[in-house]
């Protein structure tokens, strides 16, 4: 094979979905398998809506994923300039040169007449395609109307075959060219602008067309909304005589009612998947995932470098894929075990420093670094994402003895008489202490209790876990001990109370 050379093209006019995402990492996917380039174009020729904040989301989306680009803004590369905004002069010299061969012409037809037209082909049940009526406009003529500033749209003269180009998802894919109007290559400057011989603004599948085939793209991996594009595209390579690349439609992605997915189902944009802390392996697994299996096998985690070996282009399904957020939720949950536990510190502190109950990492001593590893071995294996992290440790830096009373379940527990022995048996035991606490002392405490007031099991342990954490289950008492632990060389962040503050402010309320 040739050297491979593809390339995602985003237009920045909102953040980066799934779906554009998995377009991104296949083609990434596909470029990095073969050792070809990955390019990167920004295609923001509709004005009004391309901004610059969207491309630089963009382009930060890309990078946290891992998705690095050979060609593209920001980095250098052979066809440069790669924001189509910039590369303006390029399409409007190749409109001349069609116009000047006689493969395009220009059209002066009203918006009033194009909807006349509409019309009365859908009265007579035809399908509904530009008559081509000012192909007929001789060149003379349509230069001096141009000269005059009459406004104009440029259009293809689409060939009198059928449109064909072979998918690697779907085969060969032919259009009867009777379906086809002749495409607008440049939409209609107003008129008396001085847009000049070659007209307004490039649509679309022109500059998609030239550029693809200027920046030398072998494969065209995208979305499967881009099918009935994809005719008028092979029109204008051939129009050129440029060699067509070979597609690859990716199937629509649905929710979980199989409707296409939207904003309905969950948060689908990468930066919102990053808020809530999915991460970026995470995400690429499952979105590899999603529309391709490895060959032979059942197989789900794949590691980067794992996908890069297995990934072929063939092995794309053309059937549509469904979103299961459950599901890379589990694959989130994988990672972040196998996450090393430095990187794992830096990506949750945010969520900890957000509520003030951390002050910003780099201030923070390496005593509550090496406490918040403590915290972190203890919560992460039980959520999904790093968002959720705060919920499950608020106890640990938001203590509140008195809603803690008040929660039903819990004042029925603390009603009965073993439980108010238990508490008191317990204070004594912390109140005579002076050292620090660890689970070897806490558990000492506890078989003595137990001694001294005959009760054991749940009546023994829910009150003291009440008293310590506001509620009857939590982690075991061995890995949360430490987290409560003063004394013992280790400083406790500031708004965490110690085991002895816990047990005196829950007796004092
Ligand atoms: N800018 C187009 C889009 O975002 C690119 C489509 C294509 O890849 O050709 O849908």
């Amino acid at each position: 094979m040739a050297t491979v050379r593809v390339r995602f093209a985003p237009s920045p006019t909102g953040l980066l979905h799934v779906g554009n995402a998995r377009t991104a990492l296949y083609n990434w996917l596909f470029a990095r398998h073969h050792g070809g380039k990955f390019l990167l174009r920004i295609e923001d020729t509709d004005v009004d809506r391309s901004e610059a904040r969207h491309e630089a989301q963009l382009m930060e989306d890309l990078r946290w994923m891992g998705l690095d680009w050979d060609e593209g803004p920001g980095v250098f590369g052979p066809h440069a300039p790669y924001r189509q905004s910039e590369r303006l002069g390029i399409y409007r010299e190749h409109t001349e040169q069609l116009l000047t061969e006689g493969k395009a012409y220009r059209c002066f037809c009203t918006q009033e007449e194009l909807e006349a037209e509409r019309k009365q082909a859908i009265a007579e049940h035809r399908p509904q395609v530009y008559s081509g009526r000012c192909r007929a406009v001789g060149e003379e003529e349509s230069a001096r109307r141009a000269a005059a500033g009459e406004a104009f749209a440029v259009r293809l003269k689409i060939p009198d075959h059928p449109l064909r180009f072979h998918d690697l998802v779907r085969g060969v894919v032919e259009f009867p060219n009777e379906t086809v109007s002749d495409p607008i290559l440049v939409r209609s400057s107003s008129a008396g602008s001085s847009a000049g011989a070659s007209g307004g603004m490039p649509v679309y599948n022109y500059v998609v067309t030239v550029d693809d085939a200027l920046m030398e793209i072998t494969h065209v991996i995208r979305g499967d909304d881009h099918i009935s594009n994809t005719p008028k595209q092979v029109a204008i390579y051939e129009a050129f005589g440029w060699k067509v690349p070979e597609f690859a439609h990716l199937s629509t992605i649905l929710g979980s009612d199989r409707e296409r997915l939207s904003k309905r189902h969950g948060a689908t944009s990468i930066a919102s998947f990053r808020e809530m802390g999915i991460l970026p392996e995470a995400l690429v697994n499952y979105l590899a995932l999603l529309g391709w299996g490895a060959e032979g096998g059942t197989r789900e985690i794949f590691p980067l470098e794992e996908l890069i070996a297995a990934f072929k282009l063939e092995r794309v399904t053309a059937s549509p894929a469904v979103f299961d957020f459950e599901k890379l939720n589990w694959m989130n949950r994988h990672y972040l075990k196998e996450c090393d536990r430095e990187r794992l510190a830096d990506l949750a502190w945010p969520y900890f420093a957000q509520e003030n109950w951390l002050p910003p990492q780099d201030v923070a001593g390496t005593d509550v670094h090496a406490w918040f590893d403590k915290l972190l071995a203890i919560f992460v294996p039980s959520v999904d994402l790093l968002d959720q992290l705060p919920g499950r440790a608020r106890f640990v830096f938001d203590f509140d003895p008195l809603r803690a009373r008040d929660e039903a379940e819990n004042a029925a527990l603390l009603e009965s008489e073993s439980a108010q022995k238990v508490l008191s048996a317990f204070a004594e035991k912390v109140r005579a202490h002076a050292g620090a606490v660890d689970p070897a002392q806490f558990k000492a405490w506890m078989n003595e209790v137990k001694t001294e007031t005959g009760v054991k099991g749940k009546e023994l342990f829910h009150p003291v876990r009440i008293a310590l954490t506001g509620s009857h289950s939590g982690p075991e008492f061995d890995k949360l001990i430490p987290l409560f632990e003063e004394g013992s060389g280790l400083e406790l962040p500031v708004h965490v109370m110690s085991l002895r503050e816990r047990v005196e402010k829950f007796l004092a309320e």
